[in-house]
Formats: C-alpha cells, sequence, structure tokens
C-alpha cells in the first residue's frame, strides 16, 4: 500500500527504470537530469556516470542532428519535436542490451518541453523501433516480389497478359513520340487441343512452357518482350523494327520450334509440334493503338491457320515499302 509521497517517488523511480524506452530529462542548460535504467546496457553509460553532463558533451555525434534542433525548439520556444526513424542513421549511439557488440538500434525520438518550479526542462523519449523498421523492409520486399510476380505468368515463366497489355500501350506511346518502328507478332500452337487429348492435359502444360521458353529465347534484343498472351497463344513486342525484320524474326521463331521436332498427335494436322504466327507493325495512319494492332496481327495468324498452319503471314493491308530495284 502506498501512503506517502516519498513512497510514490520511489514507486515512479521503479516505474521509470521499467519503462521500455530510453527517458532523459534535461535542464534549461541542456543537462542531463534524469536517465532511466532502459539506457545502461544500451549505451554503455549509467546514470551516475552521466549526472548533470551536457548531452552533447555526452553525446557528441548529436551535434547539428534534428535531435539537438529538437531540444534547442523545446527548451528556448516550447514546442514538441517527433523524430522519426531514418534508415542508416540512428541519432544516439545505442546497441541492443545484451550485447554491447550487437545491432544499431533504429530509434524513433519525441522531445517535450515542460516547466517545473519555473524551470524549462525537456522529455527526450527514445523507442527501440528496429523491429519495425525490419518489418516494413520485409513487408517491402514482399510487396515487390507479389508486383514482379503479377506480371509473370505462372506455367511459363515468361510476361503475362497484363504485362504484355502495358509494353504494348508503352511501346506504341514510344513509336507514337518518336518516328519509331515497333511490330507485334502473335503466335499461336497449331493443333493444341489434338495434343492436349492425345498426351493429356500435364504433358500440354510442359509443351506450352517448352514453347514459351524457346520463343522467349529467340528474341535477342532486350527491349523484345515474349509474353503468353492467352491459352496457348504466345505474343512477342519488337520495338524498333519494321514489318520486313518482325517476318524474318517470326520465321526464325517458327522453323525453331519445327525443327525441335516435339513429338504431336496423331490427329494433327502437322506431325511435329508447330506454330502459326500472325505479324502486324506500327503504322501512324492505320494501326497506332493496340486494339488495331492486335486485331491486324491476329487476322494475320487467321490467315496463316487457314493456309495450313506451320506459317508466318504478315498483316495483308500493311504497305510494304518497295524493295529497290536491283
Ligand atoms: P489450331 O491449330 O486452329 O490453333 O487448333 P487448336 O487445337 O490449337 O486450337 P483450339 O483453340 O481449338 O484449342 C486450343 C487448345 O489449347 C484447347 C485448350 O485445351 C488448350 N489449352 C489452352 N490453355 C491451356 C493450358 O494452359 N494448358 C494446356 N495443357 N492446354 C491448354
Ligand atoms: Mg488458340
Ligand atoms: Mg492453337
Amino acid at each position: 500500500m502506498i501512503s506517502t509521497i516519498q513512497e510514490s517517488l520511489g514507486l515512479s523511480d521503479r516505474v521509470l527504470n521499467l519503462l521500455d524506452c530510453g527517458v532523459i530529462v534535461l535542464d534549461a542548460e541542456a543537462r542531463i537530469v534524469v536517465w532511466n535504467g532502459w539506457l545502461t546496457p544500451r549505451s554503455g553509460r549509467g546514470a551516475a556516470r552521466v549526472q548533470g553532463q551536457p548531452l552533447l558533451d555526452v553525446f557528441p555525434n548529436l551535434r547539428g542532428s534534428r535531435v539537438e534542433a529538437a531540444v534547442l525548439a523545446a527548451l528556448t520556444e516550447g514546442s514538441i519535436t517527433n523524430v522519426p526513424p531514418s534508415s542508416g542513421r540512428s541519432p544516439f549511439p545505442l546497441r541492443q542490451a545484451g550485447s554491447f557488440d550487437g545491432a544499431p538500434i533504429e530509434q524513433a525520438v519525441t522531445v517535450t518541453p515542460f516547466r517545473e518550479d519555473g524551470e524549462c526542462y525537456c522529455l527526450v523519449e527514445i523507442r527501440d523501433v528496429s523491429g519495425i523498421a525490419e518489418r516494413e523492409r520485409r513487408l517491402l520486399d514482399h510487396a515487390e516480389s507479389l508486383r514482379a510476380r503479377s506480371y509473370v505468368d505462372g506455367l511459363t515463366g515468361i510476361a503475362n497478359r497484363r504485362h504484355f497489355d502495358v509494353a504494348l500501350e508503352r511501346e506504341l506511346r514510344r513509336a507514337q513520340r518518336g518516328h519509331g518502328a515497333l511490330a507485334l507478332l502473335l503466335v499461336d500452337i497449331d493443333s493444341f487441343k489434338a495434343y492436349n487429348d492425345h498426351f493429356g492435359h500435364q504433358q500440354g502444360d510442359s509443351c506450352l512452357a517448352t514453347v514459351a521458353q524457346a520463343v522467349s529465347t529467340m528474341l535477342r534484343r532486350p527491349a523484345d518482350l515474349a509474353a503468353r498472351y492467352g491459352g496457348e497463344e504466345f505474343a512477342a513486342i519488337l520495338p524498333d523494327t519494321t514489318l520486313a525484320q518482325a517476318l524474318s524474326v517470326a520465321e526464325t521463331i517458327r522453323a525453331h520450334i519445327a525443327g525441335l521436332n516435339l513429338e504431336q498427335a496423331p490427329a494433327a494436322v502437322h506431325r511435329q509440334v508447330t506454330l502459326s504466327i500472325g505479324v502486324a507493325a506500327y503504322d501512324r495512319t492505320r494501326l497506332s493503338d493496340p486494339a488495331a494492332l492486335i486485331e491486324a496481327a491476329d487476322k494475320a495468324l487467321y490467315a496463316a491457320k487457314r493456309g495450313g498452319r506451320n506459317r508466318v503471314v504478315a498483316d495483308a493491308d500493311a504497305t510494304m515499302p518497295a524493295v529497290p530495284a536491283l
């Protein structure tokens, strides 16, 4: 039972030393008048050693810091300041308790002025936010990896449809700004329903992944993008590429996949896994938005299917540059 002020002061001291944060009280000259137990193991200094000493003598590295400015503001203007944690710069040289060589403590500091018997004082509270900062970093890493994953197709490991949509918009804008060329390939696996029916859906999945990786590695330029456009359809965005150049890239891809000689189902049109590819290119007057460009490539793809599959067809309405006469 606490009945006297003396006893209650003793209790305040005990509570002060039990607090899970650093507490320093400074007088009007910024000399330390209170130093709680939390600080001792974390600073390597006990209250008796620092009592009455100017804060900046005990911690010379505070000179010019936001904490020094906050203490000045508290003692001269009576204002409260929060000094939030800033990564890599902890104001007080404090280390995790238990191991003085331990990790530096990331800190949030609050400086609050008060008056007692007509004298100015300020209370400096120091909170260990290392755990919070670490958690925040982990959350940011996690968010970053989710963001990255949300642009990758889970089955094939290449860009997904969302990534394709964003990239096509961006590349079209770039082509519009400059005088750049831009080509689009739409790639569809031939007779894939027959493949699935014959080999099963799982082997179908691994065939999709093989074709996706092959298409992706056939694109040589860093700005080229291979994406899974739909079920067994892929797309390739080729910046700075004319229709004629894109047709040659498409033909290389088609020939490469056919050359892999991946066994096809007996009911398929061809004996090995093959691709049909439709190719269209940006055209300022005719194909200047994503929908129009995709539609033109899709029409060409359809023509490739009708023409017997395992072939590359160009957008029929494109005006190809005249072949120079010899
Ligand atoms: P075509 O030569 O005209 O392109 O014939 P197709 O059989 O490839 O075309 P269709 O559109 O009739 O069939 C596409 C097939 O692709 C049907 C579908 O089961 C299969 N498919 C789509 N997505 C996946 C997938 O993620 N995994 C597997 N294994 N199969 C898929
Ligand atoms: Mg298809
Ligand atoms: Mg198909």
